[in-house]
């Protein structure tokens, strides 16, 4: 097959990656909890990228991917979302206006290529489903886009619907016909089509997430959205005022209408250390355990299987000359590195209960609560 000429990125220890460290004591209770804990990441990118991020492109052009199922099982995950998105890089640069049948090709290729390792890998859509792929001892794919990339088709929330979308974010960084992403220069809210939008995802059952939005857009998201919704991959702008971070007024407004907030740990979006590691995230989850109670907390890691910070300068264009200081975030890398999670909630003293809802239990409640 055509892409398989271009080498790719290894599954599992791709560059050196720290393992939390534990007393004893706390190393046996590691080692209980791992045999029930339920761990869903809500959002990653399981796409295998290539070693070298020079030839992405030309991977995305090919169209015959690989899919970190390796990785998942590595990193201990029951589910894992797949914030489906990066085809659209092919025709467009820009991911906030990538076609609609770049999206679906995407999805379909992955679903496709999932059918063929039904062995270790099987779609999931629900709770209970993610429940019967961790029974069967197989890594749950839950399909999640990470926008509607729909232009003003309504229906096509319905087309991602039937291919397994069980969470879809509004906007990526920039305004499109439901509303505004974070670097727009003006935050109109929702627009009446996204509202309608917000209206049918409702129907359906697919769970809104802003966690791209712009604020007045996500505060407009959360009022109108009779389910509640998700920030999938985040962080406190208390803790790290970026423009990518989140004030506590919109995720305190989340968390009370039943919403769920996952915490992001994409390389230097948390911290400016040349040598950061898995802590810097774990200081958000308690922050914003501390701010909006531990049952609407839970992971979101938005890792990629290859060299995040390649894709960053190479593919999205930005301008990190200075703000580059780390070439991967040490500790949690990769989907791979899933487990360490859970090492990190025991070094920083949550108890097995609070553990179990972080690491996946809160996702599924919320699921239950969006997926009728
Ligand atoms: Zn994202």
């Amino acid at each position: 097959m055509a892409g398989s000429s271009i080498p790719l990125a290894k599954q599992v220890g791709r560059v050196p990656s720290m393992t939390v460290p534990l007393e004893a004591e706390e190393e046996k209770r590691y080692q209980k909890l791992m045999e029930v804990v339920v761990m869903v990441d809500l959002h990653e990118h399981p796409m295998v990228c290539p070693e070298n991020m020079d030839n992405f492109i030309e991977y995305l052009r090919l169209g015959d991917y690989q899919w970190g199922y390796e990785a998942a099982r590595h990193g201990g995950w029951a589910a894992v979302a797949t914030a489906n998105t990066f085809r659209g890089m092919v025709r467009s640069p820009e991911l906030s206006y990538i076609a609609f049948e770049d999206l679906v090709d995407e999805i379909g290729m992955m679903l496709a290529d999932l059918s063929k390792h039904g062995d270790k890998a099987v779609k999931v859509t629900s709770a209970e489903e993610i429940l019967q792929a961790k029974d069967q001892g197989r890594v749950g794919i839950l399909p999640t886009v990470e926008h509607l990339a729909i232009g003003d088709v309504l229906h096509r929330v319905d087309v991602l619907y039937s291919l397994g979308v069980r969470i879809a974010g509004l906007t990526y960084n920039l305004q499109n016909y439901i509303g505004a992403g974070l670097t727009e220069r003006h935050d109109c809210g929702l627009t009446d089509f996204g509202v309608e939008v917000v209206r049918r995802m409702n129907d359906l059952g697919m769970a809104v997430d802003v966690s791209h939005a712009g604020y007045k857009t996500a505060m407009d998201a959360i009022e109108h959205s009779q389910a509640p919704i998700i920030y999938s991959h985040n962080a406190a702008h208390t803790l790290r005022p970026t423009w990518r971070t989140r004030k506590d007024e919109e995720l305190i407004a989340c968390a009370k209408k039943g919403g769920l907030i996952a915490i992001t740990a994409v390389p230097n979006s948390l911290s400016d250390d040349p040598h950061q590691n898995i802590n810097c995230v774990l200081d958000h989850y308690d922050y914003m355990v501390k701010l909006v109670g531990v049952d609407h907390v839970g992971i979101g890691t938005d890792t990629l299987v290859g060299d995040h910070v390649a894709f960053h300068v190479k593919m999205l264009g930005r301008n990190f000359t200075r703000s580059i200081p780390a070439p991967y975030l040490d500790g949690l890398e990769s989907p791979a590195d899933g487990k360490n999670i859970i090492r990190g909630f025991i070094s920083r003293g949550y108890s097995d209960a609070d553990i179990k809802k972080l690491a996946g239990g809160n996702a599924l409640e919320f699921f239950r609560r969006v997926m009728n």
